[in-house]
């Protein structure tokens, strides 16, 4: 199985209509390579955006048909080990990401990915966080391109998605048609030049349907705490779904009354920006599991 998941089967596009790469089972524990965001195509600071190939930009590893997955169910996907491997680049652009109004110089950098750190212009040294932007399923109709991020994951480009998270996806076809890729060996929260240390990956996963009625889907949860993730065209589209959704999983899963669970939010939930660069954008609420554990409260992982 490992051998076949490389990263040069990959996909642009969340779609149901597309062949999968593989079939795998629930709980089988799968390696899966992954490009950078430009498909490898950046290698030294001389190769700029002008020459890029911008049809195979955003690739993701797969689709991963999961055995014994149908509509509606919930797949929750484990991510035992997410590793930079090779180098990371990143790009300035005129006109491009939040500061393209002040960038005139196009630049391409390359970082160092050495050992657990990234290294930027031989300068600074930054511990690697390294992160999945893509990863999801495909939608019940339509292709979304894996630049976009929505319901069905895609690119949220969240800095939680990293070693030891866990994400949840509700499946929209079939076999749920799973694909990952465009890591960063460390980003901020915001991405607002549009790219983190974009870098090739490899991704220890295992994925398996689980039974939470009502979860609010794409969420995540690591050791300390629970998130929703949500994409809209404005942020503040975006902070107000996720406000409410994070309400709904705190009074409707975990049995929270509406004032608790509005009060404690507003005490102990931290509002955040994943990113404000994409065709929408992407913010999460994230929520303590301590005081969840106050209220005997567990997610069952
Ligand atoms: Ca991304
Ligand atoms: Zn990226």
């Amino acid at each position: 199985m490992a051998s076949e998941l490389t990263r040069d089967k990959a996909f642009f596009g969340f779609s149901p209509d597309l062949t999968p790469l593989a079939r795998v089972k629930q709980g089988e524990e799968l390696l899966i390579e992954t490009h950078d965001c430009f498909s490898g195509q950046l290698k030294t600071p001389a190769d700029t955006l002008e020459t890029l190939d911008w049809s195979i930009t955003n690739p993701a590893t797969g689709p991963l048909y999961v055995e014994g997955t149908k509509p509606g169910d919930i797949l929750r996907v484990d991510l035992h080990e997410v590793k930079a491997v090779g180098q990371s680049v990143m790009v300035a652009v005129p006109d491009v990401g939040v500061l393209g109004d002040v960038i005139t110089e196009m630049e391409t950098t390359i970082l160092e990915n050495a050992g657990d750190e990234v290294v930027y212009k031989g300068k600074v040294r930054l511990k690697q966080k390294p992160m999945l932007g893509v990863i999801g399923v495909a939608p019940a109709d339509g292709t979304i391109p894996n630049s976009t991020p929505g319901e069905h994951g895609g690119n949220m480009d969240c800095t939680l998605v990293t070693s030891g998270a866990s994400l949840y996806f509700t499946v929209g076809v079939e076999g749920a048609l799973f694909g990952c890729g465009d890591m960063h060996a460390v980003m901020g929260d915001g991405e607002i030049v549009i790219c983190g240390a974009e870098t090739p990956g490899e991704v220890r996963l295992t994925m398996q349907v689980v039974d939470i009625p009502g979860l609010p889907t794409p969420f995540i949860e690591n050791d300390e705490l629970v998130s929703v993730i949500c994409s809209a065209g404005t942020t503040d589209e975006a902070y107000k779904m996720a406000v409410h959704r994070m309400h709904d999983f705190l009074t409707k899963v975990a049995g929270l009354s509406v004032n608790d669970a509005a009060l404690l939010m507003s005490l102990a939930g931290d509002l955040k920006f994943c990113q404000v660069v994409d065709p929408l954008l992407t913010v999460r609420f994230e929520f303590p599991k301590a005081v969840l554990a106050e209220y005997g409260f567990e997610m069952a992982r």
